[in-house]
């Protein structure tokens, strides 16, 4: 699964440039560079993992969808098509992406609101269990949801912190979970080191102690292969406007087994996860299946563009994806050792590829400064408080030429940068 690279050209002789571009040249997926909408002004995308690129494929289906969908069929749209886009975009998220059979995946609303109608579910369907456990490190929205659900139906948070430069072990919730965990909260890929979780040792671990869990997906999703089905996961989470490009706010796509989902209600039960929406009744009932998942209308103009991205990503594999995202935060690694280590610059990512997602974050005091000038001219990673530059390398998106030219671009910025001499 995860690749090696054996003979790995990174480690061959030449500048940056030279290895960048032999890389690129041996690169199977380069093709698909050409599938993404160019930006004049940028020229080196390394933020793939908060806002991915618009295939150019999106950017047609976006523009015809306004004539050709919405202003020609009008309402009727909704008949021939509109309705079952949560559930059929899902089903294609779940086969592409998440190794979920049909059924069970939903496309709704933001990660945070699924995030908080996931949560609510599961603690309702372990009511005689009051504790969730959460890590420290994981996104601020996961653990904010998770406050706000402790107080709101007195459960308990029981917090692991793991080491900043890694992420949770399996050890680690060994040594928590037990007869009153009701659920396990965390994120296959942590949002600021990448440390990616041995969510399928982890699962079992919170199964044998009768608990469920809900992994976050975001920082996986469309980058490292997910086996829900396999390993036995109850809930899961993720966005979409990430490695799923599916454009600035896009709606996040909700996951539950299907052995579940009978006995789950989720708290924001809306007419469009009712059992008869259109019958305009006088109560709530839940409808069959993952729909129940559901609450208002359906974001339908967010959930365009990732099917073309679904569509580059079923094409390519998630295995041919993962090996090239091992390969390029590897470089990214080798450069980061040879040009920015030297001036004072610490990885705050695992080293071990196996446990490492698709970015890397570099940790230096003047990064707050440097990020303004790397932004201004086309240089786009991004900034993690306290100290971290993310280099999130998108596989289909991202060249090896781009790595290298962000990372000199770094060395020459902090050469400049007066506070970091
Ligand atoms: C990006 C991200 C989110 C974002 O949630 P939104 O509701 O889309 O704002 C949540 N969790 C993790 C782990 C993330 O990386």
């Amino acid at each position: 699964m995860t690749s090696s690279p054996g003979a790995s050209p990174t480690t061959s002789t030449g500048s940056p440039a030279e290895r960048a571009a032999t890389l690129d040249r041996a690169d199977p997926l380069a093709r698909f560079r050409e599938e993404f909408v160019p930006s004049e002004d940028v020229v080196a995308y390394l933020d793939g993992n908060s806002l991915g690129r618009p295939t150019r494929a999106s950017a047609e289906r976006l523009a015809r969808f306004a004539t050709e969908h919405w202003g020609a069929r009008l309402i009727r749209g909704w008949d021939e098509s509109w309705y079952g886009l949560p559930l059929t975009v899902g089903d294609r998220i779940g086969a592409t992406v998440l190794g979920a059979a049909p059924g069970q995946t939903f496309v709704g609303d933001s990660t945070t609101v699924i995030l908080y109608k996931l949560v609510r579910a599961a603690l309702d369907a372990r009511p005689d269990r009051t504790e969730i456990v959460v890590d420290t490190g994981n996104f601020p929205t996961d653990r904010f949801v998770l406050q706000g659900i402790a107080a709101e139906r007195g459960a308990t948070l029981r917090w692991l912190s793991p080491e900043p430069d890694a992420g949770v072990t399996p050890a680690q919730v060994a040594g928590v979970v037990g007869p009153g965990t009701a659920l396990v909260v965390l994120s296959h890929v942590a949002y600021r080191s990448g440390h990616l979780a041995d969510a399928d040792v982890i699962t079992r671990v919170a199964h044998d102690a009768g608990a469920l869990v809900l992994w976050d997906l975001c920082h996986s999703a469309g980058a490292v292969p997910v086996e829900l089905d396999a390993w036995g996961v109850d809930l899961a989470a993720g966005c979409t406007y990430k490695y799923l490009n599916g454009g600035p706010g896009s709606p996040a796509f909700g996951y539950v087994r299907a052995g579940l989902q009978a006995t789950m209600t989720q708290p924001i039960q809306g007419w469009m996860g009712s059992d008869a929406p259109f019958e305009m009744g006088p109560a709530y009932a839940p409808h069959e299946g993952v729909r129940r998942f559901l609450s208002g209308t359906p974001a339908v103009v967010g959930m365009l563009a990732m099917q073309d991205m679904l569509d580059l990503l079923a094409e390519a594999g998630i295995d041919a994806v993962r090996a090239k995202s091992v390969r390029l935060t590897g470089f990214a690694l080798d450069l980061v050792d040879e040009l920015l280590v030297p001036l004072g610059v610490r990885v705050a990512s695992p080293r071990d590829p196996a446990r490492r997602g698709s970015h890397v974050t570099i940790d230096h005091a003047a990064f707050e400064q440097v990020l303004r000038r790397l932004w201004a001219q086309g240089v786009v990673p991004d900034f993690r408080r306290p100290d971290g530059l993310r280099l999130g390398l998108s596989p289909l998106s991202t060249s090896f030429t781009e790595v290298q030219v962000g990372v000199e671009a770094i060395r020459t910025a902090l050469l400049d940068e007066p506070a970091s001499a």
